[in-house]
Parts: structure tokens; sequence; C-alpha cells
């Protein structure tokens, strides 16, 4: 069977783009999922103009039509939600399971939003001044700007496309660069949707020459942005220059807390999900697991007999638990922290380096270290399967380790103590907590984001991603 060849889409149009790019499979690298071309600065430009175009009719088009198209992308996502999944879990390499999850995941977030754009707020207030009425009124921000990570190929550009197009933006998505396949398969779903030419517009290429040609467009109007710290700090700068509306969800080193009051089993499996399901690659994964001291030889023991009977192999094959690193550069990543762990001194407890399969693949060990707070491989945002066991003498001391940490994106803490865990909701310098869960798993209905270096802006989500997708105004009227 001949392999795809995806490619861009602008106004209405598809454009091949320029080289023959193979789209590897990170489980079997002899087997392509498919070919893409890449765009240029000038055709990103174009994609700009495109929505530039678009925005003023569809700006104000009725929210009616837009909750049916988005809900028709929800119910075609649904529908194909197997098929999407085998797509995505060949691409990116998480489980068919989890792929598969991915991708209803998404349509359920364009259901959502039809909803939304049902639901588009306002108030209606008293003036200070007799006779005068205030109207405070959202509208839609322009021309959006979204750039993507490769971790959720489907879920993150369905959490920012649908929000924007629901409150009558304009959209350019340029996704990361190795999940081409998965961004193709939801533009084409989008065309067919009935959404005028241009309002929707899929680029495809580097971030160094598609990405900047977007974020430097004089014509966009506000960028939604999720991926690493370096990306979205370099980002941040260039839209100060021009005040340019921008969003960023970035990295994380997520601490998960565990309590000597904790069911030990069950804190077991929050961390094993949180810190190597989806092969340890989510912005919210448990990357330091922080445990209290009565417990923690207890705690390494089960989790090394734990990581002992996971699975790494084939996403496709229901058996495997963990599916390969999803690049050849995220693994050089990966094997270069695992290197940093011996050179700091931490001790190894699990894992630690490739694993042979059938094909060829970029299989790593889900890998554990006996750690101090100081070790690189406990401070730096790692984003493969490898985790760090930090030892705490009580409550107060997990709370500060957990709390010292550039970042705050999720936190967590597995105890069956009321006032520890109402204690830890409250003090966790994070944009979510979650208690006796993994920090991995979120609802798509809420918001989603951080604080200090993991995010930047409004939150995304669930009613609160109106913020960033709108602009208010308030109008007086003097009848
Ligand atoms: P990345 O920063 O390398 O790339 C993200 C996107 O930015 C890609 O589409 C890339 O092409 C683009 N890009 C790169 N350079 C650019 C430039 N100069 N101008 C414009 N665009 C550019 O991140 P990644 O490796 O794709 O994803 C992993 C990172 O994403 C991790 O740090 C992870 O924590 C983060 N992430 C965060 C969240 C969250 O919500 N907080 C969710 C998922 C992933």
């Amino acid at each position: 069977m001949s392999q795809p060849r995806y490619s861009s889409y602008i106004a209405g149009q598809w454009l091949a783009g320029a080289g023959d790019h193979a789209d590897e499979n990170p489980a079997d690298l002899d087997r392509p999922v498919g070919h893409y071309g890449v765009l240029d600065a000038a055709a990103t430009a174009q994609a700009v103009d495109a929505a530039a175009a678009a925005f003023p009719a569809w700006s104000l088009s009725s929210p009616q039509q837009r909750a049916e198209i988005l809900d028709l992308v929800g119910s075609e996502i649904l529908a194909r939600k197997e098929e999407l999944g085998r797509l995505l879990a060949r691409e990116e390499g998480k489980t068919l399971a989890e792929s598969i999850g991915e991708a209803a995941r998404a349509g359920q977030i364009f259901k959502f939003f039809a909803g939304e754009a049902l639901r588009i707020p306002g108030e209606k207030l008293a003036s200070t001044r007799p006779g005068v009425e205030v109207e405070i009124t959202r509208e839609p921000v322009g021309v959006v700007g979204i750039i993507a990570p490769w971790n959720f190929p489907l879920a993150i550009p369905a959490w920012k496309i649908a929000p924007a197009l629901a409150f009558g933006n304009t959209v350019v998505f340029k996704p990361a660069e190795i999940v081409p396949g998965c961004a193709w398969a939801l533009a084409e779903i989008l065309s067919r949707a009935g959404l005028p030419e241009g309002v929707f517009n899929m680029v495809l290429g580097s971030g160094r020459t598609v990405g900047h040609a977007l974020a430097c467009h004089p014509k966009l109007d506000a960028l939604s942005f999720t991926g690493s710290v370096p990306t979205g700090r370099a980002l941040l700068r260039q839209a100060a220059e021009r005040a340019l509306k921008v969003q960023m969800e970035m990295g994380g080193k997520n601490p998960l807390v565990v309590l000597a009051d904790a069911e030990l089993d069950k804190a077991v499996e929050c961390a094993v999900n949180g810190a190597f399901f989806s092969t340890g690659q989510r912005c919210t994964a448990s990357s330091r697991l922080i445990v209290e001291a009565p417990v923690y030889e207890a705690f390494v023991a089960r989790m090394q007999a734990r990581l002992a009977m996971l699975q790494v192999g084939d996403p496709l094959d229901p058996q495997v638990h963990i599916g390969p690193v999803a690049s050849a550069a995220q693994l050089d990543t990966d094997l270069g922290y695992i290197q940093a762990g011996h050179e700091d001194g931490a001790e190894l407890l699990a894992g630690g380096g490739r694993v042979e399969r059938p094909t060829r693949g970029h299989f790593l060990a889900p890998t554990l270290f006996a750690a101090q707070p100081g070790h690189r491989i406990a401070r730096e945002e790692i984003f493969g399967p490898v985790a760090a066991v930090l030892r705490a003498d009580d409550y107060e001391h997990a709370l500060a380790l957990a709390n010292g940490t550039e970042f705050g994106l999720c936190a967590g803490i597995c105890t069956t103590s009321l006032r520890h865990a109402s204690h830890f909701r409250r003090h966790a310098q994070a944009g979510m907590v979650m208690v006796n869960l993994p920090t991995a798993g979120v609802d798509p209905h809420v918001p989603f984001g951080g604080r200090k270096a993991s995010s930047y802006g409004p939150r995304e989500q669930g009613r609160y991603a109106v913020e960033f997708y709108t602009t208010v105004k308030t109008g007086y009227t003097l009848a």
C-alpha cells in the first residue's frame, strides 16, 4: 500500500509543500507512517493573510452555524476514534488505548465548544449616571495563531482550535514537526465541516521557519502556544515587542507527594501512571516522587516490583504498557539525563537504558533514580520515562520540596489525612492539584494551566477559554 503524503491547508486548498520528509513511526523506524512536504515563510504568510481575509465575515457568523460545524467535527472524530487513535499511536508512540482515549477526548472537546458557541457570556449593568445603560459583551480577537507540541497531537490542537472557532476567530494552526499525520487528519475533517474558505488553515513545517513566520506576522492578533519553556519564552519576547495577546503552556516538573498515611498500593499506581504512562511524555507527568521517610523503603520496593511488570514495546500490541519515546532527539535527551543522574550521584533503582525489540525503535526502559533535590534529574524537565524519588522528613519538608521548583503546572499528594490534603491543595504552588490521583489525567471541561515558569496568560479549556479567545467591549447607551 502506498504511503500517504500529508499536505498543508490554506484558504480552502491543499498545498503539497516542498520535499518528501518521512513521518517516522518511533516503534518501527523502517516503516514510516507517511511523508510530508514543508512550507516556507511566504506560504505561511499567505495562510495568515487568508485567515485575516476570512475574519470579518466569520466574526459575524451566527453562533448556531459555528455550533453545528464544531458538533459535526466532534461527531466525526468520535465515530473514527479507533482509526485516528491508530494513526496517533503509530506516529507519536503512545499505546493504542491511550491514543484512542486521546482521539475521543479531542472529539468531546469539539462538542463541548459547540455548546460554548451558544453560551457566549455578557453582562448588563446600571450605570453610575442616570438613564445610562452599560452592556459588557465579548467579541472575537481576530486571527489566532496556534503552535502545538507533539505529545498530544490531537487533543492539544483540539482544545485550541475548537474555542478559537467557537468564539468567531479565524485560525492558522502549526503542528509540531513529528506529527504531520494527526494534524492532517484533523485538518481534513475540518475541511469538510462547512467552514468558509480561510477560516481554518494548517501549515506544516519547522518551528524556525513556519512557526517564526506565523508568530511574527503583523496580521496575527493572538498566539496560543504549547511547548517547551525556551521556545515559549522566545515567542513571548517577540510578542512583547508588538504587545501581541498570548497564552503559553510550557514545561513542568510535577511533584507527587506520598505521605506515610497513604494507601501505599494506590500511591504506587498513581506514581507509575503519572511518571511512566504515555512514556512520561506529558507536561503533567509526575517526574518527582516525594516520599515521607517512614514509607520510603516500602514505596521504592513496590515501585521496583511494579516497574518490572511493565511491558515496553509496540504501542499497537495490547500487552504493551509503555510505547517508544517519540523521536530520536527526545531519546537523546532522556539518555543524557540518565547519564546526568549517574554523574550527579543519584542511585539507579530501575531501568536505565534502551531495550531491544523485534523492530528498530526508540524503546527505553522506565527508569527510576533515588535522587537529591539538587540533582539535574530532580530539577529539570526531562519529558521521558525517567523519574526521581526524593525522601522527605515529614509533611512540611515534602511540601517545601514539592514547591521548590521553577515550575508550577500540577502537584499531587497521596494521603488519607483530610488535614494534609486540604493544606496541600491550598499551599501547592501549581495551577492544578490532585489528591489521591496521578498528576496527569485531567477533565476536558475545566480549566487547564499552571503557574510560575509553566504557564503565562489566561487558562485553557472549559468556560475559562473565553478569556483568551475573546476581547471584552463595554458599551454605554443613553436611551
Ligand atoms: P517545542 O518548544 O520544541 O515545540 C513546540 C512547538 O513550537 C512546535 O510546533 C515547534 O515547531 C514550535 N517552534 C519551535 N521553535 C519555534 C520558533 N522559533 N518559533 C515558533 N515556533 C517554534 O516543544 P515540543 O518538544 O514540541 O513539546 C514538548 C514540550 O511541550 C515540553 O516542554 C512539555 O512540557 C510542553 N508541553 C506543555 C503542555 C502544557 O500544557 N503545559 C502540554 C504539552 C506539552
